[in-house]
């Protein structure tokens, strides 16, 4: 059992509030992910879990035990950085072993344990090398090996997939998860990248400014996001936000309208709509959205992503792979009414119809 809570957790540097009463319960065995940009605060949440900073006030509790100033190495977690922090002197062997030696496992057992977690991350046959000899995705599996070498009540990860090329990181993804599924321990992972969120974590805290904005599974965060910040972080390409008028269900903005939104009137509304919502049809459709010349048009394999000019914005759809319109040739859009979200462009909140 190892479940992790905040209660009214803040942390200040000076003046600058960098969390801001975080409140969360992280149950036993769960993965989740703090997701959110460069600088909301997800690394200080979880530095104070592994007691690397303090909480100015409020309370952390590791089960029923508030850890709250007990000193790091008191609090059974281990941690992952992004920049492996191994040591450069010490083999492939000895840093995996590190923390079992000074835990003082005896030396026969802490052989069998290190060649075990070895060959889980498959580096058995590079336990005499020194870390310079190895590539960037071997040494961050033996800083990965080095935290499952015992198990900790928790483990916390900061962005450890990060420095790797992108194959390398889609390959670590799915070790990573099929890993804390076999050895189900509690897991705090820190990440801006929404696709990696989305892939690992059962729940994902969506963190702005110092807050979490929203806190669901990943379905639910794709799929019924709360406010226009979670709305446009999740999702590439990211959902087109547009702004315009709501008015007794039907929503305008340069030339596009959407009808069907219940009895909602927003005047500063903000319609979102995922690029997979919207389809292409004829220019000549009759029941078109939109008709507007297309601005771009770009093949990723799966699909061909199509953008629209609409006011000062663009509007990006997703079409099939096949799709064979040219740039400066009109099309016509349909946008699926049940699929959008109506935001109100004040209070940032999403607005139900
Ligand atoms: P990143 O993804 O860039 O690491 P983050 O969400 O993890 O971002 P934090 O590292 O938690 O962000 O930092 C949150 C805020 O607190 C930032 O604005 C940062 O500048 C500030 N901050 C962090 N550590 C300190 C410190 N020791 N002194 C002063 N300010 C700090």
């Amino acid at each position: 059992m190892a479940s992790v809570t905040f209660n009214n957790v803040s942390k200040k540097f000076g003046e600058f509030v960098a969390v801001a009463d975080f409140n969360l319960e992280v149950r036993d065995k769960e993965f989740l992910v703090l997701l959110g940009p460069s600088g909301c605060g997800k690394t200080t949440t979880m530095r104070m879990v592994a007691g690397l900073e303090e909480a100015t006030s409020g309370d952390i509790y590791i089960d029923a035990e508030r850890i709250n100033g007990v000193l790091p190495k008191y609090r059974d977690v281990a941690m992952v950085f992004q920049s492996y922090a191994l040591y450069p002197h010490l083999t492939v062997e000895q840093n995996i072993g590190y923390p079992l030696k000074i835990r003082k496992v005896p030396p026969e057992e802490s052989k069998r344990r290190v060649a075990e977690v070895a060959r889980r991350v498959e580096l058995e046959t590079m336990l005499s090398r020194l870390p310079r000899e190895l590539s960037g995705g071997q040494r961050q599996r033996v800083a990965l090996a080095r935290a499952i070498v015992r198990t900790p009540r928790v483990f916390l990860m900061d962005e450890p997939l990060s420095n790797l090329d992108a194959k390398l990181r889609t390959q670590m993804r799915s070790e990573l998860k099929h890993l804390q599924h076999e050895l189900q321990v509690t897991t705090i992972y820190v990440t801006h990248d929404q696709i990696e969120a989305m892939t690992l974590a059962h729940r994902v805290a969506v963190m702005n400014r110092g807050v979490i904005e929203q806190l669901g599974t990943p379905r639910e965060i794709y799929s019924d996001p709360r406010t226009l910040f979670v709305a446009g972080f999740i999702g590439s390409p990211p959902m087109n936000l547009i702004p315009g008028e709501a008015r007794d269900g039907i929503f305008t903005s340069a030339g596009l309208r959407v009808d069907g939104l219940g009895q909602a009137s927003v005047p500063r509304a903000v319609l979102g709509v995922r690029p997979e919502d919207i389809h292409a049809t004829g220019a000549g459709g009759r029941d078109a959205n939109l008709v507007a010349p297309i601005y771009s048009v770009e093949l990723t394999g799966e699909n061909t992503l199509v953008s629209l000019r609409l006011g000062a914005q663009l509007l990006t759809l997703r079409a099939d792979k096949n799709f064979a319109g040219q740039i400066d040739q009109p099309i016509g859009i349909k946008v699926a009414a049940d699929r959008v979200f109506l935001f109100d462009g004040e209070s940032q909140r999403r607005v139900d119809f």
